[in-house]
């Protein structure tokens, strides 16, 4: 079942709390809830962390998450855009926990990584398929222009499974648990961020393509392949990140 602005509850506390343990809060924390709709994975995240934002959409379900969370003076509940929050005013650094709308997946994380000096951790619900792209390694039919961005500034891991008849309403689709540590900069060292992640989504955008094809508006791609000591024929899926960084390093000179 398809619903608007993502909306499946999880109510089931020995998921909730799995959650929260995974994400690691300590009494010090700031956390950052996007999406707290009935605020029952906002009530743990409040007894763990110093302070709780969460961040709601829906103008209806954030009267009634102010009205339940009254008394609990470290959550500040705020109407707006997960998508457009100014994420930079926040005091310090903070950590992401969330049982995110599945139709923003890919933007949001997009999004949360241009903060990643902000962010220490992100615990997020993600669709199963999308946990599985997030964590892929080369050579896997999952490993593409999501796993190469995130893994260039996170460390991911993948918790655990929660299915469908866990939610209210249920999804159309399963879902898992990932974990990510953050770095404030790239895990890789790489003469142009923008340049490389470039390089990565032109490579993926014709995957069944060899590289060399499509990056074939280079010039120099073939020699630029052979000084990395990539095969020409290889797919974009074969590539680790470190080839790639190779590569995109030769090109960018
Ligand atoms: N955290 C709750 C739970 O676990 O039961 C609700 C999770 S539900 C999957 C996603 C929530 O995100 C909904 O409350 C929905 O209204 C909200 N939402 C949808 N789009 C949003 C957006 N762009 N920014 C902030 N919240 C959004």
């Amino acid at each position: 079942m398809r619903r608007p602005l993502g909306q499946h509850f999880l109510f089931d506390v020995n998921i909730l709390k799995k959650i929260i343990d995974c994400s690691a809060i300590i009494a010090d924390d700031t956390v950052v809830e996007i999406g707290p709709g009935s605020g029952s994975l906002t009530r743990l995240l409040a007894e763990r962390a110093k302070k709780v934002i969460a961040i709601e959409i829906d103008r209806r379900l954030l009267r009634r998450l102010k009205e339940n969370f009254s008394t609990m003076k470290n959550v500040e509940a705020i109407a707006g855009d997960a998508l457009k929050f100014p994420y930079e005013t926040i005091n310090g650094r903070f950590k992401v926990v969330a049982n995110i709308p599945y139709y923003i997946t890919t933007p949001l994380l997009f999004r949360l990584l241009e903060f990643r000096e902000k962010i220490s951790s992100m615990t997020l619900l993600l669709q199963k398929e999308v946990a599985q792209r997030v964590i892929a390694s080369p050579g896997c039919k999952d490993y593409g222009v999501l796993s190469i961005t995130l893994q260039l500034y996170t460390k991911p891991t993948l918790k655990f499974f929660v299915p469908k008849g866990a939610f209210s309403p249920p999804p159309e689709v399963d879902s898992a648990v990932v974990h990510f540590e953050v770095s404030p900069t790239p895990l890789y060292k790489i003469k142009d961020e923008a340049f490389f992640i470039g390089i990565v989504k032109m490579a993926f955008s014709q995957r069944r393509k060899t590289i060399m094809n499509s990056l074939r508006s280079f010039k120099r791609i073939k020699d630029a392949l052979l000084e990395a000591g990539i095969d020409y024929r290889s797919r974009p899926e074969e590539l680790s990140i470190k080839d790639f960084i190779r590569l995109a390093d030769g090109l960018c000179e």
